[in-house]
């Protein structure tokens, strides 16, 4: 049966972030025919909302206010309950993004409804639309369905393609006046922490080193190498607990959950706590030094060999392949 879908797109530095496309795409398979409404919230970013009729939107409301110029859960709650008060979806989609994770547990405790988080599979069973998601750190998978209530999902950025842009296609932004009241947080302002290139969970290309990486400096041939590969640099924890890099990039199981389409792995081991972040690439490279490395396990291609050699000559490789 056709439904009406409410998504959330995710703004950042003035620009669209992709899992706001993703959620398009997953709320077009939910929708079953039905329509998918596409949510921008924040102040001045209607100009955003022709890129979502483009990646598939049928209709765009924004809510805009001078007060949701910052992320704050209880700004973007009440200006997320006006629309759901105003459209009365029968379902919702957000991605599984910091942003997402805070307000989606809320929202859904308003309307009281159920929530299936950290879906990476949308698929069709039998009429049914079924939701698979990780559980137990990545070693197994659930399938859900919802029987009653709103379709309330988050999904995880990177695993559910975007629907084709259709350059062209337009529509009118619709606007939602909504007071935006008793804020307990107001965030001044956000500083970001200086990064080169690309955000890591949204990284087509993870160039990720560990504790085989031995120092700082270690870390530049890996960053040379994600330069040029258009990617970003991740690391293990055994990396960060030593000091070669900051804890932004740690991913795994207390760190970042990422799915990029190719994960280049560095004097890592690959522990279970790792692969709980990671296991789920695309394609996986490891390079190390010890044959019986368990991250060798899950890779689909291994090299055995000093990464101090190994990578300096994927770099050569990968220029001559770009020159
Ligand atoms: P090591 O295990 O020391 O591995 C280093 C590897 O480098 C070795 O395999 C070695 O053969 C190889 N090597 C050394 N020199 C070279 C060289 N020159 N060339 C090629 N290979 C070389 N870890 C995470 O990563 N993410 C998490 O989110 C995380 N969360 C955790 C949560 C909990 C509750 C706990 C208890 C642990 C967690 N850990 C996490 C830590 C995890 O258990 C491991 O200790 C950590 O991942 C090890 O990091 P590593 O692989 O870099 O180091």
């Amino acid at each position: 049966m056709s439904k009406k879908i409410v998504v959330l797109a995710e703004v950042r530095e003035g620009a669209l972030r992709n899992v706001s496309f993703e959620a398009i795409a997953a709320g077009k398979k939910i929708a079953d025919g039905g329509e998918v409404v596409s949510v921008l919230i924040g102040d001045n970013v209607s100009s955003l909302g022709q890129e979502l009729f483009a990646f598939g939107a049928d209709k765009v409301i924004t809510v805009e206010n001078d007060k949701l110029k910052q992320y704050s859960s209880d700004g973007y709650s009440q200006a997320l309950l006006a629309v759901i008060e105003a459209e009365k979806p029968e379902g919702l989609v957000f991605g599984h993004t910091a942003l997402g994770k805070d307000l989606s547990p809320r929202i859904a405790s308003r309307l009281k409804s159920g929530l299936v988080s950290d879906v990476t599979v949308i698929e069709e069973d039998g009429g049914e639309t079924v939701f698979v998601r990780p559980i137990y750190s990545g070693k197994a998978f659930e399938k859900k369905i919802i029987t009653d209530g709103l379709v309330f999902v988050t999904i995880r950025p990177n695993n559910i393609d975007p629907l084709p842009k259709e350059e062209g296609k337009s529509g009118e932004v619709t606007s939602l006046n909504v007071n935006i009241t008793d804020l307990r947080t107001i965030i001044k302002d956000v500083v970001r922490k200086a990064t080169d290139g690309v955000d890591l969970s949204e990284a087509k290309v993870i160039v990720a080193g560990g504790r085989g990486v031995k120092s700082e400096s270690g870390f530049e041939p890996l960053k040379e190498l994600a330069d040029l590969l258009g990617g970003a640099v991740g690391a293990s924890r055994g990396a960060c607990d030593a000091e070669y890099c900051d804890y932004s990039l740690q991913i795994g199981q207390t760190g970042k959950v990422v799915t990029p389409d190719l994960y280049i792995a560095c004097g890592l081991s690959g522990a279970i706590q790792h692969m709980a972040g990671m296991s789920n690439s695309k394609v996986i490279v490891a390079i190390n030094k010890d044959p019986e490395a368990n991250i060798f396990k899950v890779a689909d291609y291994g090299i055995v060999g000093d990464l101090f050699e190994v990578v300096p000559l994927l770099i050569e490789e990968f220029k001559k392949i770009k020159a």
